[in-house]
């Protein structure tokens, strides 16, 4: 096992890492960049490396400085998190370049996944149900109009290069389809600096349903359910819940199989979440994120495991230990994203933390790296905590989930805090009746 690991990152997942770390035994390094001098997981740590100024290009993104503070710390391992360098293959090539470890998939795999017409092709052909379309990208504009015929209208047209929902252009009828892929284009290489798009069939009302992996290096893959992460805000999860409240146990059992099959064929190392979109009984997948994901306690708090802890012990070598049959799911967990955000326009809104009381109890956990007098710098995401509430059943789980925000206090600045309080009174959210397109529907006719 390792003695040392560097977290190349910052805020509530910086934490969160090192707190498996100590519970291992494993010291721990911080890295940050000046603005982050004072913040929380600089000062837990047992040491830390300034890697640069506020900006994230200067410092968190600052691979050199990042390999530096390894070496002058002597830490033998990296914890990218989420976000950052977690899904640079090239930054996990570098850290295994300086026998370091990176805590993550192999590079194959993080460079496969990030190309998202690459990605489609090799989980079809693992077989892993896909959202029809085109074979590949599409540069003819003619071609592109047989295809969408071929798949139906409306299509959504993709960004090969694809990320945070830019790029990406539906076209409702055939007279759309040409305005539809200039715009998609020009978007593509504006964001990513490749024009590649690929067509896709546009799903009307979809949930958004995504199953997570875990393999070892001795060829053991395990899947660990699903979450819901159906409400979104511009293509950005808000609430995510496990189990999913539509999903059956014999539809669970089968998707699981299927991907952790694929996952098998494919080689994959650590864990990662298959994402989904699942209309009328069907599921089709739409990306694979090769890393910790920001929801994932919903899933530790149903399976009791330590998914930092499972992905430190992976990188060091060490087998699962637990095969599919020992994976049991209890009860039922929500996570709401406090964001530093006005809650009706979600503008961000950093400033200085004046008081706050973070909510307990029985099935309680806030994932917050925030602390009264803490001044929230503007540089960064404005994620500031995680409220993640365990309950017997979901119905427990939301009167849990009533109270602990009823504690919950943070002044001085404007959270999302409020929009969780109405959200959970809502008829709908209550039933777990709702689609991707829900949540934008109910804030537009809440404001
Ligand atoms: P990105 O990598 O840009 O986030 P994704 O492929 O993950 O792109 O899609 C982002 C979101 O766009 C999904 O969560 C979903 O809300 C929507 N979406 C993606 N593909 C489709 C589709 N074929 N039909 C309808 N909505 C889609």
């Amino acid at each position: 096992m390792f003695e040392k690991i560097l977290i190349a990152n910052r805020g509530e997942i910086a934490l969160r890492i090192h707190r498996a770390c100590k519970e291992m035994g494993i010291s721990t390094v911080a890295v940050h960049s000046t603005a982050d001098a004072d913040a929380m997981h600089v000062r837990l740590a047992d040491e830390s490396v300034c890697i640069g100024p506020p900006s994230s290009a200067a410092s968190y993104l600052n691979i050199p400085a990042i390999i530096t503070a390894c070496e002058i710390t002597g830490a033998e391992a990296v914890h990218p998190g989420y976000g950052f360098l977690s899904e640079n293959a090239r930054f996990a090539e570098i850290v295994e370049a300086h026998n370091l470890t990176f805590i993550g998939p192999k590079a194959e795999h993080i460079r496969l996944m990030g190309d998202k017409i690459a990605a489609k092709q090799a989980v079809m052909d693992a077989g892993i149900p896909v959202v029809p379309g085109s074979d590949g990208g599409i540069t003819d504009n003619k071609e592109a109009a047989k295809v969408a015929e071929k798949i139906g209208y409306p299509v959504l047209i993709k960004a090969a290069a694809g990320g945070g929902g830019r790029g990406m252009k539906v076209a409702p009828t055939a007279a759309d389809l040409q305005t539809a892929l200039s715009s998609a284009r020009s978007e593509a290489k504006a964001a990513f600096g490749d024009d590649a798009v690929y067509l896709e069939k546009f799903l009307g009302n979809p949930r958004h349903i995504e199953i997570q992996v875990i393999a070892d290096s001795h060829g053991n893959v395990v899947h660990l359910g699903e979450r819901d992460c159906s409400l979104q805000r511009r293509h950005q999860k808000v609430l995510e819940e496990a189990p999913s409240p539509i999903l059956t146990p014999a539809e669970r059992e089968k998707i699981g199989h299927v991907v952790s099959d694929a996952i098998s064929k494919l080689g994959y190392l650590g864990v990662g979440t298959v994402e989904f979109l699942y209309e009328n009984g069907e599921f089709y997948f739409i990306e694979m994120n090769t890393r910790l994901q920001v929801e994932h306690p919903v899933t530790e708090m149903i399976t009791r495991l330590d998914l930092v802890e499972e992905q430190i012990r992976i990188a060091a070598g060490e087998p699962l230990g637990y095969t599919q049959e020992d994976i049991v799911f209890m009860g039922h967990a929500i996570e709401c994203r406090i964001n530093a955000e006005n809650p009706k326009t979600f503008t961000p809104s950093p400033g200085t933390i004046q008081d706050m009381h973070m909510p307990g109890g029985l099935g309680v956990r806030m994932d917050s790296a925030i602390y009264s007098g803490y001044k929230i710098p503007p540089y960064y995401d404005s994620l500031i905590g995680k409220l993640i509430i365990h309950g017997t059943s979901r119905e427990e789980c939301i009167k849990r989930l009533n109270r602990a925000l009823h504690e919950l206090v943070i002044t001085g600045i404007e959270t999302t805090i409020p929009l969780f309080e109405d959200l959970i009174e809502n008829e709908q959210f209550l039933k777990g009746d709702y689609s991707i397109n829900w949540l934008e529907k109910y804030l537009e006719s809440s404001s």
